[in-house]
């Protein structure tokens, strides 16, 4: 199955890069902040996490501002590949061994509330953002790869109700027509968005109920005083009763304990040029999401409108600039659709995702500050859920408590946020999967 020939994928002579995403996102119009001197709550990072948080804490009455140091939504919120998932890195059988049975049920069933949260949060804020609840598949590289994943669907449905089933190699075409997998688990419940449409919404929602929006404007470093937190942003001086931290992936000097306990890593996308959609309808029939189960694994989809493929991965060591990096990719969408041969490759795009040391997605609040970050590469439900929860701790309401809780959020004596060992770290996970049959770089 694995010998099939690849496609090759050619750059586009206009390729641009910048995410495909952000031809239907509506530019910032934010005027310049008029600064308050005090606010109940300050928050910075204006993503997903940010501005969820934002919005509850507005609706609520309390007096808000969010800060991005860009435009808010420049970082993953708007580059992501709009994968809606309820998976947790480790997966079910080592969340057990690690927290017991019933914590790992909690989460997990925390992860699938993550979901329903944002199709609630979407629906009651009238977001267009083409959400759809159209399913994920998840082919499997190896025949090794598919029995681990059936071993591990049979643990967890033991212990909660999963929609999801294995789909052997013989049966794959009704959900992918590659010839690189060897069948794989499908998800009925989860799904896919906009995500520059869904950011949209969002902001729109946040400003509307009342979360003043400082774009543009970095948080440089903040100092516990005897009312509250002194915030230092680039336009002067801001006193908060509590700050939100919401910085995943770009998490800086102006939160150094943050910083020295999040991992960055980079994560980029290549869409390509218009197709006839009868093509693409035919190489993920259903228009589910998809992702396979390489350690630098791929992650596709059709674009919500049915004319592109959009692919996602780890750079590795095909990284290097913008071309490379484009050309890397668009091999790896050749080798898993050969039927691509000769398509241009339109935009392609990176940004950056977190991860903490232990791989779980972190929430905290400690007196007058507070955080939600960490979430590897399934952030789009899991930062909306988190960012909510994270706002209702700050308001005191017990309804903030979430099966993260009372977790470490550990650093280690090596590390002060520069990930040095992702290199290495990255080559020796494209080797592994070189030798299982893996995607040629
Ligand atoms: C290429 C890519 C593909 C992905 N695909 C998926 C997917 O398909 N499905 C999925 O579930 N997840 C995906 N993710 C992950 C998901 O996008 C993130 O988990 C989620 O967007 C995190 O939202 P956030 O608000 O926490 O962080 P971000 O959206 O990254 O926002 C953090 C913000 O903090 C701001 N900031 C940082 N420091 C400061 C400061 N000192 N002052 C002011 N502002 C500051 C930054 O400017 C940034 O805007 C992907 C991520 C990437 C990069």
């Amino acid at each position: 199955m694995a010998s099939a020939k690849s496609g090759s994928l050619k750059l586009s002579e206009d390729i641009q890069f910048e995410p495909w995403w952000w031809q239907a996102r509506a530019r910032s119009t934010l005027p310049e902040p008029e600064l308050p001197g005090r606010v109940d709550h300050a928050i910075i990072g204006g993503g997903y996490t940010g501005l969820s948080a934002a919005l509850t804490l507005a609706r609520s009455g309390a007096s808000v501002v969010v800060f991005d140091s860009g435009d808010p939504g420049d970082g993953a919120s708007t580059r992501n590949g709009g994968m809606v998932g309820d998976r947790l890195k480790p997966g079910f059988p080592a969340l057990t061994r690690t927290f017991g049975a019933e914590s790992a049920k909690a989460m997990m069933d925390e992860a699938a509330a993550s979901v329903d949260f944002i199709e609630r949060l979407i629906i009651d804020n009238g977001i267009a953002c083409d959400f759809g609840r159209m399913g994920r598949y998840y082919p499997a590289v190896s025949r090794k790869h598919f029995d681990a994943m059936t071993r591990k669907l049979e643990a967890e449905q033991a212990a909660r109700e999963v929609s999801a089933v294995m789909v052997p190699a013989e049966e794959q075409s009704q959900f992918l027509h590659s010839p690189l997998y060897h069948g794989g688990r499908l998800h009925h419940d989860t799904g896919g968005l906009h995500p520059a449409k869904f950011h949209d919404g969002l902001l729109a929602a946040a400003r509307g109920a009342g979360a003043r929006i400082a774009a543009r404007t970095a948080v440089l470093g903040m100092e516990e005083t005897d009312t509250g937190i002194a915030l230092e942003t680039g336009v002067g001086f801001v006193e908060a009763d509590k700050v939100l931290i919401c910085t995943n992936g770009y998490t800086g000097p102006a939160t150094p304990e943050h910083q020295a306990r999040v991992i960055p890593v980079t994560s980029a996308i290549v869409a390509t040029e218009e197709l006839d959609p009868d093509l693409v309808s035919r190489l993920i029939p259903g228009g589910r999401m998809i992702t396979d189960s390489y350690h630098l694994l791929n992650y596709y989809r059709p674009s919500p409108d049915g004319k592109r493929i959009l692919l996602g991965s780890r750079p590795g060591l095909g990284g290097g600039n913008d071309q490379k990096l484009a050309s890397y990719l668009g091999r790896r969408l050749g080798r898993i659709f050969p039927e691509l041969d000769g398509t241009a490759i339109t935009h392609c795009w990176s940004g950056k995702v977190a991860f903490s040391f232990d791989t779980f997605p972190k929430i905290g609040m400690g007196g007058r500050i507070g955080y939600a970050m960490c979430y590897g590469g399934s952030g789009v439900a899991m930062s909306n859920w988190l960012g909510h929860k994270l706002a209702q701790k700050a308001m005191g309401d017990l309804a903030g408590r979430t099966a993260f809780d009372d977790m470490p959020f550990p650093g280690k004596f090596y590390y002060n946020g520069w990930p040095w060992f992702l290199g290495p770290m990255m080559a020796w996970y494209g080797l592994s999967d070189a030798l299982s049959g893996g995607t040629r770089r």
